[in-house]
């Protein structure tokens, strides 16, 4: 067996911090070079700065540190996206052609995660299957349906060994969320274990998918180690594991928090979520390399709860 290096773009942010310890513990904490744009504290491990659009270095890190493997996880999310959309485009796409292109020169595998983000208003909205409209109206979804369509590419043209999965809102304790338009399921758990309100900048009956960041990682693991002769899709799999509304999810957190609150203030993020599916088909991926993700909303709540619980009574202890 080749010995894995493996270099993360973006690792400071809410799935790279996580997928970063993850990869250590499964390969040792020296086998994964975390770089980011900015400094970030993630434990063990060699970490170097990083901004993916500086070619040269990426180039340089991956020689020096002989690395085997990239996982492409820099990018700017939906709702920061629309702020700024030139440099949004730019920095998504831009730093997946420099990810690629050092990829083809020395053969690494790659990581590339997509997103719902990538459906638009014309996709069908339940049970999204596979292979469907997608003609995103965020430039976020636009460089991510792109992008897909790059990565598959470079894996046809160049016979680039790369994988991805459209990742629906990802929801964990363990990080904080970096401007995406499923934000707020994370938010709400921080506000409910602190005992506050919630304000929604969604409206109470919108759908969407989600994933729990433990399943997240467990199967960017699983598609990384499947074989790639299972594999059928090149531009990006459908992921699915729980749609559910706001009022649903406070609904659930008063099982646990009594006299937990939520109001609704929509803003510019209503339309973001408006233009997605409500439920994905993620059949391909589980007939393909096993997925099967383990988190309903019950028990992704109470584990939620009880991490950020544990958390917060641990500083208010420190002080
Ligand atoms: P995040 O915003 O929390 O983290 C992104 C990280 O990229 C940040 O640490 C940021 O500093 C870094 N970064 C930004 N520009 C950079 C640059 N030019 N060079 C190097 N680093 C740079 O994002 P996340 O939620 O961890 O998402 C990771 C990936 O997963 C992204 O590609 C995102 O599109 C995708 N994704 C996330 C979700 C989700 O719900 N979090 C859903 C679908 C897809």
């Amino acid at each position: 067996m080749t010995k894995e290096t493996i270099l993360i773009t973006g690792a400071g942010g809410q799935i790279g911090s996580v997928l970063s310890t993850t990869l250590r513990q499964a390969y040792g904490a020296n086998a994964v070079l975390a770089t980011d744009i900015r400094s970030a504290e993630l434990g063990e491990g060699p970490f170097e700065l990083l901004d993916v659009l500086n070619g040269n270095r990426l180039h340089e890190l991956v020689k020096r540190y002989r690395v085997t493997q990239i996982y492409h996880l820099a990018a700017i999310l939906s709702a920061r996206g629309e702020q700024n959309p030139k440099i949004a485009w730019d920095i998504n796409m831009n730093s997946l052609f420099n990810v690629l292109d050092v990829a083809k020169e020395h053969q690494l595998k790659v990581f590339f995660p997509s997103s719902i983000a990538a459906f638009g208003p014309n996709t069908p909205k339940q049970n999204t299957p596979q292979d469907t409209i997608t003609q995103p109206s965020t430039v976020y979804g636009i460089s991510k349906a792109a992008g897909e369509n790059w990565c598959q590419y470079y894996h046809l043209k160049y016979g680039l060994d790369v994988r991805s999965v459209r990742f629906p809102g990802i929801i964990g304790y363990q990080s904080l969320p970096g401007g995406g338009t499923t934000d707020y399921a994370v938010d709400i758990y921080h506000k409910a274990a602190l005992g506050d309100s919630f304000t929604c900048f969604l409206e109470p009956d919108t759908r969407l998918p989600m994933l729990y960041m433990d399943d997240a990682i467990q199967g960017v693991l699983q598609l990384m180690n499947a074989p790639a002769e299972t594999l059928t899709v090149r531009t990006s799999y459908n992921l699915a594991g729980i749609s559910f509304t706001p009022a649903e999810i406070a609904g659930e957190i008063q099982q646990h928090v009594p006299g937990f609150s939520i109001n609704y203030q929509p803003d510019f993020r209503q339309v973001i979520a408006d233009s997605w599916p409500q439920s994905i088909d993620d059949q391909i991926a589980r007939r393909d390399w096993e997925w099967k993700p383990k988190f309903d909303l019950s028990l992704m709540t109470q584990d939620m709860l009880s991490h950020l619980q544990e958390m917060y009574l641990a500083e208010m202890l420190k002080h």
